[in-house]
């Protein structure tokens, strides 16, 4: 019998309750140990408010579960479930019954029923055991169809983020292109406002050189403005220009050997109608002949924003220092203006993209809140860095450290 019991068992394991069919196997299974008329399982359907109810007749029958069924299924004693089975179904068989549980939980009833003899004590024991085997198979049902959605919940998941993931890629293509065509546009515009703006600062540096002639003092003082106002405008276009490149990283160094004193020198020349308009003096302290590897244009446009921004933001009739020295293979170029200085909270916001300090002057002069911000990235390009040391009130120094690089 045991022998029978236990073989079955493993059979038995490989049930599950889908279609009336395989109740109907399980049925026959419990009936090669135990001999019964008639067989019904009662179970909770995983996940469902339902009851459902088998057969050994492959009779099926869905219940939703109601006050009736759940009083049937959780009434205290077995003894009260089978009188009440015996009253739903007009049993009058000799009647065994379990409850289907798993750690305490009811999850249905087995019943079982017979004309001819009343069942033993081991038939009830061994009736107990399958009845733990069909609740931990209706468990494990209810733990695949967990399992089966919460896949499709992660696979739904995983189709909207992939979704969701190619819409923000789209969206970011276009707006690279966007920023493409913008650049382009601006690079473009930058390039046909510089070509006509060197046309009128030449023109103008040529009639005030009085190439064709003499010119009265106002026509020079007028002349002196329109080139003034050529270089500032020239700068800003430069600097929208660089900007974009920036941005767009389409920035590299083209490098060449750099005479520094000469590039300087040419600096503070396209500055001069600047700083002799404010009679400031530019006292020069250059080696003979500094050289480097590096982009001239580059550095030229450095020196040129922070000369500029020296004399933008100095008083009339001082002086700005500018002084180049080289040690090992670094040269160091240091602007010194005696200006209204840079506070502490300001020194570390001056590099940042479009800022400016509150004051008088940044308002009054024609600027972009730009040339710090090139001119760090461009001596960043060449491995150096700029320092700033400033007192309000009491002027600036700039240094540009740069490598010598030529090896
Ligand atoms: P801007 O186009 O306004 O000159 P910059 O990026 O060149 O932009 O400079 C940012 C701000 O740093 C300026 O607006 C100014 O407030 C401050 N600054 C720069 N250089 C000096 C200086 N030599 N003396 C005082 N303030 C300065």
């Amino acid at each position: 019998m045991l022998e029978k019991v236990l073989q079955n068992i493993n059979k038995f394991y490989q049930q599950d309750f889908k279609t009336p069919e395989q109740t109907q196997k399980m049925f026959e299974l419990i009936n090669e140990v135990v001999e019964f008329d008639f067989g019904a399982i009662f179970y909770l359907v995983p996940n469902e408010l339902q009851l459902k109810f088998q057969t050994n007749n492959i009779f099926e029958k869905t219940y939703k579960i109601d006050d009736k069924l759940t009083e049937i299924l959780y009434t205290p004693t077995i003894k009260d479930i089978s009188s009440n089975l015996k009253n739903l179904f007009l049993l009058k068989n000799h009647l065994i019954t379990t409850r289907l549980t798993i750690k305490g939980t009811v999850l249905g009833v087995l019943c079982l029923a017979r004309k001819n003899k009343p069942y033993t004590q081991d038939e009830q024991i061994i009736i107990e055991t399958y009845s733990n085997i069909i609740a931990n198979i209706i468990k494990d049902i209810e733990l695949a169809q967990i399992l089966s959605h919460q896949t499709k919940t992660l696979e739904k998941g995983l189709k909207e983020t992939h979704k969701a993931y190619e819409t923000i890629k789209q969206q970011n293509k276009k707006i690279k292109e966007n920023e493409k065509l913008q650049n382009q546009f601006l690079a473009n515009i930058s390039h046909d406002l510089r070509t006509p703006l060197n046309s009128i600062i030449c023109l103008s540096e040529i009639l005030s050189n009085k190439m064709f002639g003499d010119l009265n003092d106002k026509q020079l003082e007028y002349i002196e403005d329109i080139r003034i106002s050529g270089i500032r405008l020239l700068g800003m276009i430069n600097e929208v220009l660089d900007i974009t490149k920036l941005e767009s990283k389409t920035i590299s160094l083209n490098k060449t050997n750099i005479n520094l004193t000469i590039l300087s020198n040419e600096v503070i020349n396209i500055l001069k109608p600047l700083y002799n308009k404010k009679n400031i003096k530019i006292a020069c302290e250059f080696p003979k002949d500094i050289t480097m590897i590096g982009d001239y244009i580059k550095l030229q446009q450095v020196l040129f924003n922070i000369i500029g921004n020296a004399i933008k933001f100095s008083p009339e009739n001082s002086t700005i220092e500018i002084k180049i020295t080289q040690s090992n293979k670094n040269i160091a170029i240091s602007i010194k203006d005696y200006g209204i200085g840079i506070s502490k909270t300001n020194q570390k916001k001056i590099f940042k993209k479009f800022y400016q300090v509150e004051n008088t002057l940044s308002k009054s002069e024609l600027s972009t809140g730009l040339g710090l911000t090139i001119a760090k990235e461009f001596v960043k390009l060449h491995k150096g860095k700029i320092e700033v040391s400033s007192e309000i009130q009491n002027g600036t120094t700039f240094t540009i450290k740069l490598p010598i690089m030529n090896d």
